[in-house]
């Protein structure tokens, strides 16, 4: 059985499969028997292949973000960098402002330009890309994550 028959076979029974790095994702976890998983084990560097779409473009929002990496933006650590967050743009999702560094994928805390009134959602930057902040020691506008819900 080759790759592509195991991911369909997989698919078929319910599961779905993201790649986040080098490692396969599978949800939802309690369809993952110990007979996929050897298969998949078995089969690991084929599946990773077939997984990588070199051509696909970064995501640009918490959907496609979800759609590549099987968990949302904010399902990781804040401050932590993330690659996949780097390619997301500012996006309001539900009623939360979400907004990343474009340069590490940390939560960025520093923007500018924001004004929802107008519909910009401005550019934000952790504070050690902000490149404002990093000729003058101050951007202006400071967002935190606490206030970031927009009423
Ligand atoms: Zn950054």
């Amino acid at each position: 059985m080759g790759a592509n028959e195991i991911l369909k076979a997989l698919n078929g029974s319910g599961l779905n499969f993201f790649l986040v790095g080098e490692s396969i994702r599978v949800t939802p976890p309690e369809k993952l028997t110990d007979e996929f998983r050897s298969l998949i084990r078995e089969h690991k560097t084929e599946l990773v292949a077939l997984l990588r779409k070199p051509n696909a473009p970064p995501p640009t929002t918490a959907h496609k973000f979800f759609q590549m990496f099987g968990s949302w933006p904010w399902d990781f650590s804040y401050m932590e960098s993330h690659p996949g967050r780097k390619s997301l743009e500012p996006e309001v999702v539900g009623r939360m402002f979400f907004h990343w560094c474009p340069t590490c994928g940390r939560w960025a805390a520093c923007g500018d330009g924001f004004n929802p009134a107008k519909g910009k959602l401005g550019q934000w930057w952790c504070a050690r890309h902000d490149p404002s902040l990093a000729q003058n020691g101050h951007s202006g506008a400071v967002h935190h994550r606490g206030n970031s819900l927009i009423a």
